[in-house]
């Protein structure tokens, strides 16, 4: 065993502790930053027939209702 002095062993102590602190949170930023999901640009759209809003993609011009079926444009706020 290496033989060291009792204030030397604190501070090893205290800086391995800081050490798991830091890498804990390093490691919970990545994860943070992986996990995240862009929203996709949308459209909304108000069904013609029977009034249900939904979402689509902005890059359909025509979105079909998913309550009734029917075709719609998106709406012009
Ligand atoms: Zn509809």
């Amino acid at each position: 065993m290496i033989p060291v002095e009792a204030g030397t062993a604190v501070v090893l102590y205290l800086l391995s502790f800081l050490a798991v602190i830091a890498a804990a949170g390093l490691y919970n930023g990545i994860r943070r930053r992986a996990m995240r999901v862009e929203p996709k640009p949308t459209h909304i759209f108000r069904c013609a027939r029977c009034g249900h809003p939904y979402l689509d993609a902005e890059e359909l011009e025509h979105a079909r209702c998913p309550r009734c079926g029917m075709e719609n444009e998106p709406q012009r706020i």
